[in-house]
Order: C-alpha cells, then sequence, then structure tokens
C-alpha cells in the first residue's frame, strides 16, 4: 500500500510555471495550486490530511459532519468510547428534548442542537487517535 512512497521532501512547489494543466484548485479555499502541490498557501489544506485519512489523519470536518448523529464523529477519531458516551447522552437528551418540544409546541427541538453543537465542538477539538499509539520504549529494567 506504500507505492508511492514520496520521499522528497526538500522539491520546491513549482508554481511559477504557468501551465494551466498543471493547477488544481485547492480542496479546502479554492486557490489554484500546483498539481503536486502539498499544501496550500492560503490555508491549512494539506495534501496529507486529505489524502492520508484512511491510514492515521482523521479529519476535523468529516468529525463533525459526522457528528450529526453524537457520537460517530468522536468513533471516526479513534475515540470509541467517547463516541458511545456521546451516543449513549443523545438518548436522555433527546427524551428531554422531545418533552420540552412537545410543552413549547416545539420549539423544544433547537435544544438538540446545543447538544449537537457542543458533540461537533468536541469532536473537532479532540485529538484523533486513529494512528497507532506509539509503542512507548519501555526500557526500565
Ligand atoms: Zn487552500
Amino acid at each position: 500500500m506504500f507505492e508511492m512512497s514520496v520521499e522528497y521532501t526538500d522539491a520546491p512547489p513549482t508554481r511559477a510555471e504557468s501551465s494551466a494543466g498543471d493547477k488544481m484548485p485547492c480542496p479546502y479555499c479554492g486557490n489554484l495550486l500546483p498539481k503536486d502541490a502539498k499544501s496550500c498557501d492560503r490555508c491549512d489544506w494539506t495534501r496529507a490530511a486529505t489524502t492520508e485519512t484512511a491510514e492515521g489523519k482523521a479529519s476535523d470536518a468529516v468529525a463533525v459532519i459526522l457528528s450529526i448523529i453524537p457520537g460517530l464523529g468522536h468513533i471516526y477519531k479513534g475515540h470509541k468510547l467517547a463516541g458511545f458516551l456521546w451516543m449513549a447522552g443523545a438518548v436522555p437528551v433527546g427524551i428531554f428534548v422531545l418533552l420540552a418540544a412537545i410543552a413549547s409546541a416545539g420549539f423544544g427541538i433547537g435544544l438538540f442542537f446545543f447538544y449537537l453543537i457542543a458533540v461537533m465542538l468536541h469532536a473537532y477539538a479532540v485529538d484523533d487517535r486513529v494512528a497507532p499509539p506509539r509503542e512507548d520504549e519501555g526500557e526500565e529494567y
């Protein structure tokens, strides 16, 4: 799976050459970048963030989107326990919101968005643990 082991770290991005075919828009901000650009100079996008998602780098944005279902974003980032806790927490919150919605003729539904926002913020902020944990050198004999 490591077929393209690109190791040239000091290859200068050839953004001066303006051949239109070699450009790609930044997936985040749309800034035109050289096709082999490793990162965008206008935003946070890096190629690693998008292409290595499957192997060790979770995307904050994806975690937020997945948090539409509370907990899914956390599970995506490798926080399975936290994900299940958020998911479990959504049940009493959902029941409470439902009761509040009945009592307030529907307006209580809005309360659930506060829970969703909290989940999304947390999913965004939490470190991703997708990467396998480093074996700490336990050299204490
Ligand atoms: Zn960009």
